[in-house]
């Protein structure tokens, strides 16, 4: 056998590992907040979460590179919630503080927070410049009375404690989010002096997109001995024309017809997150007279490698294939990957779409987003930093739904959700 048809299978095999994900029951978490986790719809930890948690459940410092869109707000309130459910700590005290730079940021991780701690007591206040003096006031007794969670800016926070009543005398957890953003907008005096307030004995967390050397030197002052955390991730080949088809899920089969019968493509490959994807949408491409085939763990290995070799000589245009295929493999010349399902996470579609445009091609990718499947694909938009064009799905195909681009961290699907509230997510008793 020739070394390389042996080559792309060994890494197809190492690569494969990485799908044993860790669930969220992995963790040993509390009920309660596994019942938030369901509600919110989450059901594998992102490589952020796979990485950090553990670090903090076993009450370490960690410093970690990690993007907004790779859920990195999750692996830090996860374990705190869970610590604040199980710890014993001071009743009536701030007990954790994120500070983050900006009041959008405090607003979308309160939110957050009431998604995941809704099953919980626990409580949270999102403490923000540029209210009224109403909301002054209303900070000011949250403050005094003590939330567990407290995720402020700055400014703001630095101007309750000048004040003389904010309780920091059992605090435990402090976490820095965005520090980069924080520190290149002026605010490193601000968060020293909040610092200088806090209790000596307490678990830090640094969160930050890049790692300057002052963020190292801001580190090297809060954390001890912490842990480094690195979720770097590759931006998409620029050569790559990447467009989205917002669609139900039932469009989804006749759109990959409809492209494919419409552009002639040499070489096609189709990612599906599941066997059963792979081998449903396999046979009808078979029944329209589409030269298909497919490729999945259910398969012996020697038909893995021969299904494998027709597709490299090119005597197969369209490859079917679950993510053993996403990463490693070297084939050149394939002009077209469809992502018939989202990938799992950022990482997974940029490793997925540069299947294509390898060399010196070019390539292009589509994605096809189901309406359950929009809030996973609104992370990967945000983790690449831009959107994704979407595309027209032909009128023949029937109406499409929309892409609802507020959609959140809330879990609209559980009747019980309330809407986020402005300050206080949990009255205390
Ligand atoms: P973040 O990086 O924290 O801004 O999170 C980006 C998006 O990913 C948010 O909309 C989260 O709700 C979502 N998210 C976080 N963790 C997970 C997970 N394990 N599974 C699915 N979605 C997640």
């Amino acid at each position: 056998m020739p070394l390389n048809v042996y080559q792309p299978l060994f890494i197809i095999f190492t690569g494969y590992n990485k799908y044993f994900t860790l669930k969220f029951t992995d963790f040993g978490f509390d009920e309660r907040l596994m019942e938030g986790i369901d509600a919110s719809g989450y059901e594998d930890a992102t490589p952020v979460q796979e990485q950090v948690i553990p670090l903090i459940m076993a009450g370490k410092d960690v410093i970690a590179s990690a993007q907004t869109g790779t859920g990195k707000t999750a692996a830090f309130l996860l374990p705190l919630i869970n610590k604040i459910i199980t710890d014993t700590h001071e009743d009536h005290t701030n007990n954790a503080l994120v500070i983050v730079p900006t009041r959008e940021l405090a607003i979308q991780i309160a939110q957050h927070m009431e998604g995941l701690s809704y099953f919980t007591s626990v409580s949270s206040i999102a403490v923000y410049g540029g209210g009224d003096g109403n909301a002054f006031v209303q900070e000011k007794k949250a403050l005094s009375h003590g939330a567990d969670v407290v995720i402020c800016t700055p400014g703001k926070m630095m101007a309750h404690i000048k004040m003389g009543y904010v309780k920091l005398s059992g605090l435990k957890y402090l976490i820095l989010d965005e520090a980069d953003r924080m520190l290149d907008m002026g605010f490193y005096d601000d968060i020293m002096f909040i610092i200088d307030h806090l209790p000596k004995k307490r678990q830090n967390l640094l969160f930050s997109a890049t790692m300057p050397f002052k963020i190292r030197e801001m580190a090297r002052k809060i954390l001890h001995h912490p842990e480094e955390v690195n979720i770097s991730i590759s931006k998409p080949n620029e050569k790559i024309s990447q467009w989205a088809f917002i669609v139900y899920d039932t469009q989804k089969i006749p759109l990959v017809k409809y492209l494919l019968g419409k552009t002639e493509f040499k070489s096609v490959l189709i990612f599906c997150s599941s066997k059963l994807n792979v081998k449903q949408l396999t046979r009808d491409l078979k029944r329209a007279k589409f030269l298909a085939d497919e490729i999945h763990s259910d398969l012996e290995q020697d038909k893995r490698e021969e299904v494998l070799m027709r597709f490299k000589s090119g005597r197969l245009p369209i490859l079917v294939a679950t993510d053993i295929l996403s990463r490693g493999i070297d084939i050149d010349n394939i002009d077209l990957v469809i992502n018939y399902d989202v990938p799992h996470d950022g990482e997974d579609y940029v490793h997925r779409i540069g299947r294509t445009a390898r060399a010196e091609a070019d390539g292009t990718a589509y994605t096809f987003v189901s309406v359950k499947e929009q809030r996973k694909f609104l992370g990967i938009e945000k983790l690449l930093g831009k959107p994704v064009p979407k595309a027209q799905v032909p009128a023949e195909l029937g109406e499409t739904p929309l892409y609802n681009t507020a959609s959140s961290n809330n879990h609209p699907g559980n009747k019980k959700f309330k809407k986020p509230r402005r300050f206080y997510n949990k009255s205390k008793k």
